[in-house]
This record gives C-alpha cells, sequence and structure tokens, in this order.
C-alpha cells in the first residue's frame, strides 16, 4: 500500500506519523515544494520577535526523524492528479503513483488587486521566506502599513509591533477580527491596539502603491525602450548599454480609499488565503471554499483524502462546508485521515470554530456560532473601561456560540456548552441575566452533583 500526501506542514507531517503508527509495512511519502524541511507557520511571529531561529520554527527538530519512521520525502509541486490511473504528476516532470492520496496542501495569501502590489517593498507573510524578506526589510522605527486584520493579521502585527516599527493597519471590515469578533468586541481590539501606539483604519482600503521620488511612469518607460534600443543596436547584451531602471527601493505612498496618503518603508499584506487546489482540476474532486471532505476526510473521489487548512469539512451545527484553518484542527483532521486511508473508520464530530486570540496582551476568544442565529436569543456585557466583555448566543435552551474579551479563566467551558451541546434549562434565563455566570452553568448541567457540593 503505497501512500501519497501533498503537503508537509502540520497536517502532511501528522498524517504521515500516524499512517506510520496504523501500518507498520506501508509506503509513505510525504511531498513539501518549498525547499525547506517541515516547518510550522504559526512559529512565524515567533522567529520575527526574534525569540526563535529558523530552526525553532521545524515541526520536528530531531535530525533522522523521518527516515527513523521510514516516511520518505519529496520536494516537488504537484501539478495535476490522474484520478482514474491513480497518479500524481509534478512540476518538475516527475510521476508518482498512489494507493491512497491525501491533499495537504495548505493554502496561499491573497493578492488583491491593487496597482503597486508588486513593488518589493510589498511582502506577504506566510511563508519561512516571506519571513527573511520581513526581517530584512523591518529595522525598529520601520514606517509599515499592513492590509487586513483578520486573525493572521492580528498575528502579524503584534510581532511586526514587537520588531519596533511604526504601524498603520488597514481593514476593510468595519472593525478589527470581523470573522471572528462581534462588532462590539472587534471594537474594543481597535481601541486597545490603538492604545499601543499601532494605528488603525477600519472601513477603509488601500487603492494603490506607489514608489516615492521614483522617476515618472512616462520616463522610465522611455528609458526601458532606449535601453532595448541600444540592445538591438549592438547586439543586445552589451555591457555599456544603459540598464533598466533599477527596482525602486525607497518608500512608498499608501492611498487609502478614504482620501488618506502614508509614506511608509514596507507594506504587508495579510488580506486572506485560498486553498491550493490548482492540481486537482479535472479530477472530480468537489472543491467549495476548500476540498470538500465528510466526517472521515474522505473527499468525493475514490481514495483521495484531504486534512488542514485546504479542507472543508462539515460545519458541527449547520453541516455546511467550513474551512477552519488553524493548527489544531489540521492535526485533528490528519489523524482521521491517517486511521481512515489505512482501513480504519473514525470520524470528527464536526468543524467547530475554536478561535483564541492574544492581541498585545488582550485574549479574546470566540467559539461555534458566534454571530447568533436569526430565531435565536442573545445576551451581551460590555465592560468597555476593564476591557472585559462576553456575548452568549442561543438557540433554544442551547448555548450555539460566544465571544470573550479579557477573560482568561474557565472560557473552555464556553467550549464546553457549545460542544456539549448542552441543554441549560433554568440556568439559560440566568444566563440571559448574567452571562458572566457561564462556569455555575457550566458545572450545574455537566456536573450537578458537583455544584451541590460546592453549595453544600
Ligand atoms: C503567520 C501565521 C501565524 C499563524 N498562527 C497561528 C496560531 O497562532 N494558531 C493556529 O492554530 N494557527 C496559526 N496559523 C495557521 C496555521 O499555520 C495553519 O492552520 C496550519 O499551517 C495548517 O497546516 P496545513 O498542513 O494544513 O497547511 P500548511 O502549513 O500551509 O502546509 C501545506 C504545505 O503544502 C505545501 N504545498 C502547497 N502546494 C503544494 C503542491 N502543489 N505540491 C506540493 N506541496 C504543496 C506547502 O509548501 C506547505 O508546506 C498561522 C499561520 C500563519 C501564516
Amino acid at each position: 500500500m503505497k501512500h501519497v500526501i501533498l503537503g508537509n506542514g502540520p497536517a502532511g507531517v501528522v498524517a504521515a506519523e500516524a499512517l506510520r503508527a496504523q501500518d507498520k509495512d506501508c509506503e509513505i511519502l510525504m511531498v513539501g515544494c518549498e525547499g525547506l524541511p517541515p516547518y510550522s507557520r504559526m512559529a512565524i511571529p515567533y522567529l520575527l520577535e526574534e525569540n526563535i531561529d529558523e530552526h525553532g520554527t521545524y515541526l520536528r527538530k530531531k535530525k533522522g526523524h523521518f527516515e527513523a519512521l521510514r516516511i520518505d520525502q519529496k520536494n516537488a509541486r504537484a501539478a495535476s492528479v490522474d484520478a482514474t490511473k491513480k497518479m500524481v504528476h509534478f512540476a518538475d516532470n516527475s510521476v508518482e503513483s498512489y494507493d491512497r492520496l491525501l491533499i495537504a496542501t495548505g493554502s496561499h495569501p491573497v493578492r488583491p488587486p491593487i496597482p503597486g502590489l508588486d513593488l518589493p517593498q510589498v511582502q506577504n507573510c506566510w511563508t519561512l521566506e516571506d519571513a527573511r524578506a520581513i526581517a530584512k526589510l523591518t529595522k525598529p522605527g520601520s514606517r509599515v502599513v499592513q492590509l487586513g486584520a483578520g486573525f493572521i493579521g492580528c498575528i502579524i502585527m503584534e510581532a511586526l509591533a514587537k520588531r519596533g516599527v511604526e504601524l498603520t493597519v488597514v481593514e476593510m471590515g468595519d472593525r478589527m477580527v470581523p470573522r471572528m469578533m462581534t462588532p462590539k468586541a472587534g471594537g474594543m481590539i481597535k481601541q486597545w491596539v490603538e492604545e499601543k501606539g499601532i494605528r488603525v483604519r477600519t472601513e477603509a482600503k488601500v487603492e494603490k502603491i506607489e514608489p516615492v521620488g521614483a522617476a515618472p511612469a512616462a520616463q522610465q518607460e522611455s528609458s526601458g525602450f532606449f535601453s532595448k534600443l541600444v540592445n538591438t543596436l549592438t547586439g543586445g547584451g552589451s555591457k555599456e548599454a544603459p540598464s533598466a531602471p533599477a527596482a525602486h527601493e525607497g518608500p512608498v505612498s499608501v492611498t487609502l480609499s478614504t482620501g488618506e496618503v502614508l509614506e511608509v518603508d514596507v507594506v504587508i499584506v495579510a488580506a486572506g488565503v485560498k486553498p491550493n487546489i490548482d492540481f486537482l482540476e479535472g479530477t472530480g474532486v468537489k472543491v467549495e471554499g476548500g476540498v470538500i471532505v465528510d466526517a472521515g476526510m474522505r473527499t468525493n473521489v475514490a481514495d483521495i483524502y484531504a486534512a488542514g487548512d485546504v479542507a472543508a469539512g462539515l460545519d458541527f451545527f449547520t453541516g455546511e462546508p467550513m474551512v477552519s484553518a488553524i493548527q489544531p484542527n489540521a492535526a485533528d483532521q490528519a489523524r482521521v485521515a491517517a486511521v481512515n486511508m489505512t482501513g480504519g473508520n473514525t470520524e470528527l464530530p464536526g468543524v467547530l470554530a475554536i478561535n483564541v486570540l492574544d492581541t498585545l496582551g488582550l485574549i479574546s476568544t470566540s467559539f461555534g456560532q458566534w454571530w447568533g442565529d436569526e430565531d435565536g436569543d442573545s445576551v451581551e456585557l460590555v465592560e468597555e473601561s476593564k476591557y472585559r466583555y462576553i456575548s452568549l448566543q442561543f438557540k433554544g435552551d442551547v448555548l450555539i456560540g460566544a465571544t470573550s474579551i479579557g477573560r482568561t479563566d474557565h472560557v473552555g467551558a464556553l467550549r464546553g456548552l457549545i460542544q456539549g451541546r448542552q441543554e441549560l434549562g433554568e440556568w439559560k434565563q440566568r444566563l440571559m441575566e448574567n452571562p458572566a455566570a457561564f462556569y455555575e452553568a457550566y458545572i450545574a448541567v455537566t456536573q450537578p452533583t458537583a455544584l451541590a457540593r460546592n453549595v453544600a
């Protein structure tokens, strides 16, 4: 039995190890395409903060770890899959056959169509290579604009702030982390971040990025034309020919939709991601925001599985496809995929949104259907000056979602209530009156005797 795993991030690595644990005789090939040992993207902020070196980002640090487990590795980009012949074709023209294939290729950053986005001062923050470039470009005092204040954007923002840069964050949404936080909570995070000295522009878009003080476009074009002309006249390659204008490396001006123009040294793009699925074209594998998988991580095509950021599992509540792009989810899905790839039969209960964010020391969380249900009830407790907040969302007497800020004690109880689909009974009304009593509610409905003992 030959298992091919496309992707050597957390999903790929956990799957490879789990496959070996399940079957000591199978052949395992794990493929990455960045020419680097398997590493963790979530360690990149620590690298930028200089808390760790590159080796610290590696998922497995022991030399010979994969060899000892007889996990073969290959560095090549999957270009296409022939699901009928069970073959993967790679960009370097090599081919691998498979009996079972796992898609664990993660995602890549979206590049919004903004003029100037290809300037050398503009950088993603997704790969180790990006991190190396950012480390070179940013020094204490560098002026930086960051596009996007989502979950990953907030993590990057913190790392940049710790590098001592002068930072402005531009977010299209009406608040920070709009796809993870309620309007009130996103607003409180914005206020916190601004108090720490970071400028935040919400409901604003970057419209264009232009070099400051570079030769105007017409002049650049004519010198390009001149250099081409001299090359033509001299048969090309003449050392004397005026070279094309060097990439402009000075500051750039960033124009916002609000009319504001910012002069900065670096622009960091954190404007969302898309799954790496181009190579699946023509396979018939169903894709909807990610590779659609059932609870056992099987795609709709026989012997092809998917896990991690590339996979859209079924939402815990709605049963709709949902990508949960966090590392623990990648690992859970990879384990389940591996068991099923080796003939087992196991399932995940459904993807539950679990977001925990530390923004410059302010902890925020959201769980489940934190945005609520139109037929449900909700309650919000706001303690703005203390940076404490809680919002609970109910359907009937079941807690389906929650958002919190500034609460580190017992927030796991919120997750427990949601994941356990606990019927709250009389506790629903008590929580509507005092949402902060969620821990007592959790104890009361999950361990009624414990509460009775405590009360006694
Ligand atoms: C800056 C940053 C901070 C983060 N912080 C956190 C955090 O605090 N907590 C958290 O839970 N998550 C965090 N994440 C998200 C987390 O890193 C991802 O959820 C996790 O990496 C997903 O793992 P994966 O294996 O599915 O995908 P990836 O880690 O993206 O790995 C996919 C692999 O597939 C390879 N690949 C892609 N295309 C091909 C191809 N065609 N052929 C062969 N190989 C291919 C890629 O090179 C890559 O190595 C962070 C991410 C970033 C970028």
